[in-house]
């Protein structure tokens, strides 16, 4: 199967999973939505109301200033990824279970394996706690850190800046930050991937340069 067949497949499955308790009060799945071929992942936590009803991820209000951030990032929603770690609305919005993570996991998994993006963006301290374990969202928001073949930037949920108006500055402070971690992590992406270069004579020697990811 080809990444969007992969896509398209785990959005089936999704529909009607049964892995967990949440199939009992969900109305739709949302499995998330986005290109194949997208080069950012936005992950946030679970379907709220309006996602619930729609089966589409950040639809609302959350949604519409995620829509801002992405404009701000100079982004269209249709080029990038967006969905949760958690694929059925918690009733009343409450936290995911440790048993649901673990049961909805798998999907995500086959869904970051299909896009192999180049950054995953976390909304949220679930998707957080995914990716960077034990790190702690005021101290490395809108920061760079490499996880294993591609980078991880940890942001604070839109709904979280909305309900507290200290944390929107930030919130569209590090958004607005994207695109130029973007091309530092193409850049980096690029450079390791290329075969090593022959060692340097004596001539042409240097100093090795530091890329600062953070
Ligand atoms: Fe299945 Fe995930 Fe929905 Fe649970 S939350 S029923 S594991 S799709």
């Amino acid at each position: 199967m080809n990444p969007e067949e992969i896509l398209a497949q785990v959005a089936r499955e999704v529909a009607v999973c049964t892995r967990c308790p949440l199939h009992h009060s969900r109305k739709k799945a949302v499995p998330g939505e986005g290109p194949a071929s997208a080069e950012i992942m936005f992950i946030g936590e679970a379907p709220g109301f309006y996602e619930n009803e729609q089966g589409r991820p950040f639809v609302g209000a959350a949604g519409q200033f995620l829509d801002e951030l992405l404009q701000r990032a100079g982004l269209k929603r249709e080029e990038v990824w967006i969905g949760n770690v958690i694929k059925c609305r918690p009733p009343g919005n409450r936290d995911p279970l440790p048993e649901e993570l673990e049961a909805c996991n798998e999907y995500l998994e086959r869904q970051i394996a299909a896009i192999n993006p180049k950054i995953i963006v976390t909304l949220g301290r679930f998707s957080m706690a995914k990716f960077l374990p034990g790190a702690k969202i005021s101290a490395i928001h809108g920061q760079m850190r490499r996880v294993g073949n591609r980078f991880v930037i940890a942001m604070y949920h839109p709904a979280a800046a909305l309900h507290q108006a200290s944390l929107k500055a930030t919130v569209i402070e590090d958004f607005t930050r994207l695109p130029q971690l973007l091309q530092q992590a193409r850049a980096e992406l690029m450079r390791l991937t290329l075969p090593p270069s022959p060692a340097p004579t004596p001539d042409e020697h240097e100093e090795p340069k530091q890329l600062s990811l953070f």
